[in-house]
C-alpha cells in the first residue's frame, strides 16, 4: 500500500501541510485508482467466497445477478445456497429429495424473510418457484410447534394458504405435500366442486396446513367445519386475482377469523419479541390494485416488498409473437401453426366457453387429440382434462384463462392465444404457462382490430420484452395512447410503488 495512504490523516482535508495541495490531490487520486483496480483484481466474485467473507458490495452484485430488489427496513440478507438457508436439516433433505439443486431467486430472497417472521409482499413471475418460497418457511414455522394431536386439533390448522382458483390451490397442495411429507406435516385442501362435508371431516381429523379457495373456506368457517384459532401463518397467493374475482369479503372474513392478538404491533417493529409467535403474512401479487393495497394496509405489518425482475414483466424465457389477423384467418392459421410444432403440443387459450368448444371440435376433426377446460366443466372434468394433457394422452389443451390459471406443466413449449385476452394481466398469465422452471417457450397471439383496448399495453409489453411489434399494431392509434378507461394502469404495472407507505 502507498505511504500516502498509510499516513493519510483521518480528519480535516486529508492533505498534509507544507506540500503542494494540487500535487497531493493528483497523487492521491492516482493512487486511489490504482488501489481500487488492484483491490478489484484481488477481490473474488461472491460465488467464490464463503459467507463470512461477503462484503456489502458482494451482496449488491449478488442481488443484481439475480434481479432481486427489496423495499423495506432491516431486510435480512438473501440466501445463496440451500446450505446457507437456515432451514433445518430435515427440510434441506426434503428439498434435496424433490431435486431442487439451487434455490430460485424468489426463494433466495423470500425464505430468509419468512424464517424471521417478517411479512412479505412478493412480486415474482409465473413459474418462478414462488410456491416453495412460501411453503418452506411455513413448514419451518410449523416444525417448531407441538404436533397436532387430540389435544389441539379442535383449534384448527397452523397455517392457511389462499389461492384464487381450484386448479391453483390443488397445484399448491401438490407442491406443499411434496415437501411436507418428509417432515410429517399434514396438508388438506378445501376447494369448491368437492364435498364440503368430506372436507370438513378431513380437517376435523387434524392437519397443520389448509390450502383453500376463499369462498369454500369461508363457507367451512361459517358452518363451523373449521376454526382458525391457532393459525398464525397465512399466504395469499395471486392476491390481485382473488380481488379481481370478487373474493375480498371472503379473504377479509378468513383473516379476521385468525387470532388478532398475534398481529405484530402496527408501528413498533423494533420491539418485536424474538421468542413470541407473531402472525406472518405472505402476499404474492403481480399487480397492486386498490383492493390488494387495502388488504396490505390492514393486515401486513412493516412488510418487505420483494421484486424479482420488473413488476408485471413477462418471464425472459418466453418469446412472444403477435400476429395481426382477420377473424376468418384464425382457424387456418392455428392449424398451420400446430402442424409446424415439433412436439405438436400446445395450450390454446380462448376467451369464451363457446369459442373453446368450437376450437376443440374443429381441431378434433382435423385429427388432434384435444381436451378442453372451461368454467362450465365440473371440477372433476377439469382435473381429468389437465391430467390427460399432463400425461400426453392429449396433445392440445384448449382452455379459458380462468380454467388454466396457475397451471404448471413443465414441458409446454408453446402457448397460443387464439383470442387475445381482455387485459394485459390475463395475457401475462396465459403466456406464463410456457417457459416454466427455467425452460424456454414461445407464445403466439392472434390479434384482431376488436382487441384495440389492449393495444397500448400490449405494445408496451412487447417493447419491454424486446419482442417484435407487428407493424399494424405499432402504427394503430389505439397503441399510441393509454385508454382512458384504465386510469390506474401505471400504478398497476409498477405496483410496488404504491406500497412505499407500508415500508419503513
Ligand atoms: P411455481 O412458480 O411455484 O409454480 O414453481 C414452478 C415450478 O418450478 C414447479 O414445478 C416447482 O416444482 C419448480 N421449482 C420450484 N423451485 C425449484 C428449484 N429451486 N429448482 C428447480 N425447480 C423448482
Amino acid at each position: 500500500m502507498n505511504v500516502l495512504y498509510q499516513a493519510k490523516p483521518l480528519f480535516g482535508t486529508g492533505l498534509w501541510a507544507g506540500m503542494d495541495r494540487i500535487e497531493q490531490k493528483k497523487f492521491s487520486v492516482k493512487n486511489e485508482k490504482q488501489f481500487t483496480k488492484k483491490d478489484r483484481r484481488v477481490d473474488r466474485h461472491w460465488s467464490e467466497k464463503i459467507l463470512g467473507d461477503m462484503k456489502e458490495r458482494d451482496w449488491t452484485i449478488f442481488r443484481e445477478d439475480f434481479d432481486i430488489s427489496y423495499r423495506g427496513s432491516k431486510v435480512p440478507k438473501p440466501m445463496r445456497t440451500w446450505v446457507e438457508s437456515g432451514l433445518s436439516y430435515e427440510l434441506r433433505k426434503a428439498v434435496d429429495r424433490v431435486g431442487y439443486r439451487t434455490p430460485s431467486p424468489i426463494q433466495m430472497a423470500a425464505i430468509p424473510l419468512g424464517l424471521q417472521q417478517r411479512d412479505v409482499i412478493g412480486v415474482a413471475g409465473t413459474g418462478s418457484g414462488k410456491t416453495a418460497a412460501f411453503v418452506l418457511p411455513m413448514l419451518a414455522y410449523i416444525s417448531i410447534l407441538p404436533p397436532i394431536s387430540e389435544l389441539n386439533e379442535v383449534e384448527g390448522p397452523y397455517a392457511v394458504v389462499l389461492a384464487p382458483t381450484r386448479e391453483l390451490a390443488l397445484q399448491i397442495e401438490e407442491e406443499t405435500v411434496k415437501l411436507a411429507r418428509y417432515v410429517g406435516i399434514k396438508v388438506v385442501s378445501i376447494v369448491g366442486g368437492q364435498s364440503i362435508e368430506e372436507q370438513g371431516f378431513k380437517i376435523r381429523q387434524g392437519c397443520q396446513v389448509v390450502i383453500a379457495t376463499p369462498g369454500r373456506l369461508k363457507d367451512c368457517l361459517e358452518r363451523r367445519y373449521v376454526v382458525l384459532n391457532q393459525c398464525n401463518y397465512v399466504v395469499l397467493d395471486e392476491a390481485d386475482r382473488m380481488m379481481d374475482m370478487g373474493f375480498e369479503p371472503q379473504v377479509v372474513g378468513i383473516l379476521d377469523a385468525m387470532p388478532s392478538s398475534n398481529l405484530k404491533p402496527e408501528n413498533d417493529y423494533e420491539d418485536l419479541d424474538e421468542k413470541r409467535i407473531y402472525r406472518t403474512t405472505y402476499m404474492f401479487s403481480a399487480t397492486m390494485p386498490a383492493a390488494v393495497e387495502r388488504l396490505a394496509r390492514k393486515y401486513l405489518r412493516n412488510p418487505i416488498v420483494v421484486t424479482i425482475g420488473t413488476a408485471g414483466k413477462v418471464n425472459d424465457c418466453i418469446t412472444q409473437h403477435v400476429i395481426m389477423v382477420k377473424e376468418s384467418e384464425e382457424m387456418p392459421r392455428l392449424k398451420r401453426l400446430l402442424d409446424r410444432l415439433v412436439d405438436k403440443r400446445a395450450i390454446v387459450f380462448v376467451n369464451t366457453k363457446k369459442s373453446a368448444d368450437f376450437v376443440s371440435k374443429t381441431l378434433e376433426k382435423s385429427g388432434y387429440h384435444v381436451t378442453t377446460s372451461h368454467g362450465d366443466k365440473s371440477q372433476e372434468q377439469r382435473e381429468i382434462s389437465l391430467e390427460g394433457f399432463r400425461t400426453k394422452r392429449f396433445n392440445i389443451l384448449v382452455a379459458t384463462e380462468v380454467a388454466a390459471r396457475g397451471i404448471d406443466i413443465h414441458d409446454v413449449t408453446h402457448v397460443i392465444n387464439y383470442d387475445m385476452p381482455g387485459t394485459i394481466d390475463s395475457y401475462t398469465h396465459c403466456i406464463g404457462r410456457t417457459g416454466r422452471a427455467g425452460k424456454t417457450g414461445t407464445a403466439t397471439t392472434f390479434l384482431t382490430l376488436d382487441d384495440s383496448n389492449v393495444f397500448y399495453d400490449l405494445k408496451q409489453m412487447l417493447t419491454e420484452s424486446k419482442c417484435s411489434v407487428p407493424p399494424e399494431l405499432a402504427r394503430h392509434d389505439a397503441s399510441k395512447f393509454k385508454p382512458g378507461s384504465i386510469p390506474d394502469r401505471p400504478s398497476r404495472r409498477n405496483g410496488t410503488d404504491s406500497l412505499r407507505f407500508l415500508c419503513k
